[in-house]
């Protein structure tokens, strides 16, 4: 039987990427599919409540199944900062070129170097609660390499690579990325129910 859940999200990219790992039977509709144009309060203090706030959003007012996904980059030098705030780190501008300049600031002249994303996905299906993990281990590069991607790639090197995720083409770091690994255990949970 086919399923439909809503992705609350309007980022384009990320509709496509998780669609792409869903089963056929699974049909995924954006905020905007559902006309919800409201600004979605993310005022969490961790991953995990953000993702939690956006999905009970939807489904508060909705009355639908559905998810949503929130993601940091922790690094460790920096007590794990910037964290849930990493959209804007230095500033409410969302400005990824002054979060870099920033996060390189932060950790001039350290030399523990690692940090992982994470991505939580969290699923609201019939009122019940769930959360799905991605990570990925890494290094923060002392500066910007790499014109791909967005948001931190350019300065993150994934463990057993040499590319940063900004050097790698989109199929390669869809396929190892934070989001990719929860969107795979979203995928696999929703394709039993
Ligand atoms: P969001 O929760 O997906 O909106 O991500 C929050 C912030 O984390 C983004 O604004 C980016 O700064 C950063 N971020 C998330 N995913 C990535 C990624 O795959 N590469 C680089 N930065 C990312």
């Amino acid at each position: 039987m086919e399923h439909r859940y809503v992705f609350a999200t309007n980022n384009a990219h990320k509709l496509d990427e998780v669609r792409a790992m869903m089963g056929k039977q699974i049909e995924l509709l954006s905020l905007k599919d559902i006309h919800c144009y409201d600004d979605i309060p993310e005022t969490g203090s961790t991953l995990e409540e953000n993702a939690l706030l956006k999905a009970r959003y939807v489904y508060e007012h909705f009355g639908m199944d559905c998810f949503a996904d929130d993601t940091g980059l922790e690094v460790d030098a920096l007590g794990g900062e910037p964290g849930v705030y990493s959209a804007r780190y230095a500033g409410d501008a969302h400005n990824s070129d002054a979060n870099i300049r920033k996060l390189l600031c932060n950790l001039k002249g350290k030399e523990l170097r690692t940090a992982r994303f994470r991505t939580v996905f969290a699923l609201i299906v019939d009122g019940k609660e769930h959360l799905f993990e991605g990570t990925i281990e890494g290094t923060i590069l002392t500066a910007r390499h790499g014109t791909r991607g967005f948001g931190y790639d350019s300065v993150f090197v994934p463990n057993g690579y040499t590319q940063t995720f900004a050097d790698m083409n989109a199929e390669l770091k869809n396929r190892i990325s934070h989001r990719a690994v929860a969107a795979g255990k979203l995928a696999q949970f929703l394709s039993k129910i």
